[in-house]
């Protein structure tokens, strides 16, 4: 069997695990993170499968999208820092994105998403661990800005995304999945007529404890993939 077949089959049963553990019955998508590895490697995961894939960096993931147009109902989520002038590649390449952290990032997606194009999925990041340097709405900010993002014609509000301090506690990991599920709950009391039916949370160390919160899609890429020739720590800057 090829590794990346293997791999991808543990990290399925991982995923099949904790749901079970955590006694639910809904499904939990698995997207791909591919960031600073190969087409050729993400057509190996399409060929078992695998239908979801995350690009953290603009030219890189256009690039890919492009490369890979022949592989039918393959998805495509951006999950990286998104700067406003990068907004329109974006909005014309991907099917989601899940790093939208200011309303303005949301109006330009809207705004240059392709006629037509169906409305370009996305999640509000949020700062769940309040770091100064991370990206993210505070928790108090979400349910404004969501109000207003659902506003917008061609991007639709699906949830919310975080990622939380790093932690090698399973126990301490689940506290700020556990508020972000919180939040999601809200939003969905207070918008009942929405789509709100994304959790983006939990990747290789601490896909467990994001499912028994709710995760509903974990991003997962060093257990996919292998390790990057860069740390995770510049991932959210
Ligand atoms: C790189 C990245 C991941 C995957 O992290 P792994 O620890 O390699 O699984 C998940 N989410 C985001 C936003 C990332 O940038």
């Amino acid at each position: 069997m090829e590794p990346i077949q293997q791999n991808i089959e543990q990290v399925r049963s991982r995923i099949q695990s904790a749901v079970s553990n955590s006694g639910r019955t809904d499904e939990v998508i698995l997207l791909a993170v591919s960031k600073t590895k190969p087409a050729s490697l993400i057509r190996e995961a399409w060929e078992c499968g695998q239908r979801h894939f995350g690009e953290n960096y603009l030219q890189e993931g256009v690039e890919k999208v492009t490369t890979l147009e022949d592989l039918s109902d393959i998805v495509w989520h951006f999950i990286g820092p998104l700067q406003s002038n990068k907004t329109r590649s974006v909005a014309e390449h991907f099917h989601w994105v899940h790093s939208v952290d200011r309303l303005k990032i949301a109006r330009r997606l809207s705004d240059q998403r392709p006629e037509h194009l169906p409305p370009l999925n996305i999640c509000l990041q949020v700062n769940i661990s309040n770091e100064a340097s991370k990206s993210g709405l505070l928790p108090e900010e979400v349910p404004v800005i969501a109000a207003e993002v659902m506003q917008l014609p061609n991007v639709q509000l699906r949830g919310l995304m975080a990622i939380p301090q790093p932690c090698d506690d399973p126990e301490q990991q689940r506290l700020p999945f556990c508020k972000m599920a919180q939040l999601l709950t809200q939003l969905q009391q207070q918008f009942p007529d929405r789509p709100l039916d994304t959790l983006s949370m939990g990747m290789s160390g601490d896909l467990e404890a994001a499912i028994m919160e709710g995760s509903t899609m974990v991003r997962v890429g060093t257990a996919l993939f292998g390790a990057r020739s860069y740390s995770n720590s510049d991932l959210n800057s």
